[in-house]
C-alpha cells in the first residue's frame, strides 16, 4: 500500500528518507546520515527528541492503562495534567477539555463560543472574526476561519462564511492597519459576532508574521467592549516557542478560549487541549441535557498522551526555560547580523525560539526557489521547510548555539552561492 503523505504532490516529491531514530536535536537516518531537525519536527517537539523522562512517563503508563472512556472514567496523568496546566495559567481559565491534536482544540473552541452565545440568550451572535493570514487547522471548521490561501483553496466550497479583518501588508503602519479592519468590522456586525480567533504574537503558517503586541491589545479591548469572546490559538506559540510559557503572557491579556496541541506533549503523542473561562463553562450547566457541550473523540484523555504532557510539564518547572530560550534567541540575532543584509533577504526576525528570514522572492507556497532551498539545506544536513519566501528556523529547546549558528551558516552559504540560479528561478515562478 501507498503511503499518501501529509502536504505532499506524491507524482513530483522526492520519496521520503528512512529514519531509523532521534536524539535531541538530530533525526538519524537508517544509512547513518545524522540530519539537524531544524523546525523540530512541524513545531512539536520541545525539550529535544528522545527526551527520557517523557519516555519513561510514557513506558510505566502503558503497563498500567492506556485508554479510558473519559466520559465515565478519569485517571492520575489527566488530574495530574489538569493539576500542572492550573498552575501555569491564569485563575479564571478553569476548565480543561481534552481533544487530540490542534484542529479539534481549535474546533471545539468554535464550538464552545458559538453555543455559549447560544445559552447566554445572545443567539444573534453566530458568527467569526478571524484574520487573513491566520491558520487554524485542518478539519472544516477551522479551514473556515484559516486564511483564504493555497491550503485550502480546493475546499472553498466547503466552508463556512467568515468575517475576514484584514491586517493588510502595510509596514509603515502596521499597528493601525491590524486593528482598523477589526474595528471597522466589530462596529457594523459587533452584534453578529460570537467570538475573535487569533494567534498571539506570531502567526505560524501564515508566514511567521509577527503582530505588534499593542494590536493584538487593541484587538482584545474592542472584542471585549462588543461582548465577543477571545480566543488565542497558542497551538503553536505554546509551551515557550516564544520565549515564555505561553504568548499571551507577553500580550497581557487573558483570553476566554485557549487552544493548546503541539509542543503539549513535548513532541511525543497527540494531544489537544481547550481550556475555556469559569463563565463559559458555566454556561453549559444546566438540568437540560441538551445543554451540554455535544463533543468527544474516541481518544479524548487518552492516558498515554495526558502521561507524556505531565512528563513534559514538569520539565519546563525543572529547567530555566525562559533562560534557554533566550539563550536561543541570542544565538539567532548573532547568526541573522551576519547574513540579514545579503541581497536576497528582505527582512529578517527573531521572537524567542523562532528565527526568519523573508527573502525577495516569489511567496507561493511550494515556490520553485524555497523548494531548492530546502533541497539544498537537506543536502547539508539540516532539514528546514520554508513557508513561502519565509524560511524559518525553530529548533528544539536543547539545541546549542553552537548547532543554531551551524544551521544558518549552512543557509548563508546555500544564498551565497546560489544568487544567479535563484534570480533565474524567480523569472519562472
Ligand atoms: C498546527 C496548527 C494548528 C493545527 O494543529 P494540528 O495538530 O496540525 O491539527 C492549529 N493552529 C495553529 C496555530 C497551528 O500552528
Amino acid at each position: 500500500m501507498i503511503l499518501w503523505r501529509p502536504y505532499t504532490q506524491m507524482q513530483s516529491s522526492s520519496p521520503p528518507i528512512l529514519l531509523d531514530s532521534a536524539k535531541g536535536s538530530f533525526l538519524y537516518t537508517k544509512n547513518g546520515r545524522k540530519i539537524f531537525d531544524g523546525i523540530s519536527s512541524w513545531w512539536l517537539i520541545t525539550h529535544g527528541h528522545g527526551q527520557e523522562d517523557i519516555v519513561e512517563a510514557i513506558a510505566k503508563q502503558a503497563e498500567k492503562l492506556e485508554q479510558v472512556v473519559f466520559s465515565n472514567f478519569t485517571h492520575e496523568p489527566a488530574e495530574e495534567l489538569s493539576e500542572l496546566l492550573e498552575s501555569f495559567l491564569p485563575k479564571d481559565l478553569s476548565s480543561l477539555f481534552l481533544s487530540d491534536n490542534g484542529s479539534t482544540a481549535v474546533e471545539v473552541a468554535m464550538k464552545m463560543a458559538y453555543q455559549f452565545a447560544i445559552q447566554t440568550g445572545k443567539p444573534k451572535k453566530s458568527k467569526f472574526v478571524a484574520f487573513t493570514h491566520s491558520y487554524h487547522g485542518d478539519t472544516c471548521g477551522v479551514m473556515s476561519v484559516s486564511a483564504t490561501s493555497a491550503f485550502n483553496k480546493p475546499y472553498k466550497g466547503m466552508l463556512f462564511e467568515v468575517l475576514r479583518a484584514d491586517q493588510g501588508t502595510s509596514m509603515t503602519d502596521p499597528l493601525s492597519q491590524w486593528v482598523h479592519s477589526f474595528k471597522k468590522i466589530m462596529e457594523a456586525q459587533g452584534n453578529e459576532v460570537c467570538a475573535v480567533l487569533l494567534e498571539p504574537l506570531i502567526q505560524g503558517a501564515g508566514g511567521m508574521i509577527q503582530w505588534p503586541i499593542e494590536a493584538i491589545q487593541q484587538i482584545y479591548d474592542i472584542a471585549k467592549s462588543h461582548d465577543c469572546l477571545v480566543i488565542f490559538d497558542e497551538v503553536m506559540t505554546g509551551f515557550g516557542r516564544t520565549g515564555t510559557m505561553f504568548a499571551f503572557e507577553q500580550i497581557k491579556r487573558t483570553p476566554d478560549l485557549l487552544c493548546l496541541s503541539k509542543g503539549i506533549t513535548g513532541g511525543f503523542l497527540p494531544l489537544g487541549a481547550t481550556i475555556a473561562s469559569k463563565e463559559i463553562y458555566t454556561a453549559f450547566l444546566s438540568h437540560d441535557v441538551d445543554k451540554m457541550l455535544f463533543h468527544g473523540h474516541s481518544y479524548t484523555g487518552n492516558a498515554l498522551s495526558c502521561a507524556a504532557a505531565c512528563a513534559n510539564l514538569k520539565l519546563f518547572k525543572k529547567i530555566n526555560f525562559i533562560q534557554i530560550i533566550s539563550k536561543m534567541a541570542n544565538a539567532h540575532r548573532e547568526s541573522l547580523k551576519n547574513i540579514s543584509n545579503h541581497p536576497l533577504i528582505q527582512k529578517s526576525n527573531v521572537c524567542g525560539s523562532i528565527a526568519t528570514i523573508n527573502l525577495n522572492h516569489s511567496n507561493k507556497y511550494g515556490n520553485s526557489i524555497s523548494r531548492e532551498i530546502q533541497k539544498m539545506a537537506l543536502q547539508l544536513n539540516l532539514f528546514i521547510r520554508p513557508l513561502g519566501n519565509t524560511i524559518y528556523l525553530m529548533p528544539p529547546y536543547c539545541s546549542t548555539p553552537e548547532e543554531i549558528t551551524t544551521a544558518w551558516s549552512k543557509l548563508n552559504t546555500i544564498l551565497n552561492s546560489n544568487i544567479e540560479l535563484f534570480s533565474e528561478l524567480e523569472e519562472l515562478n
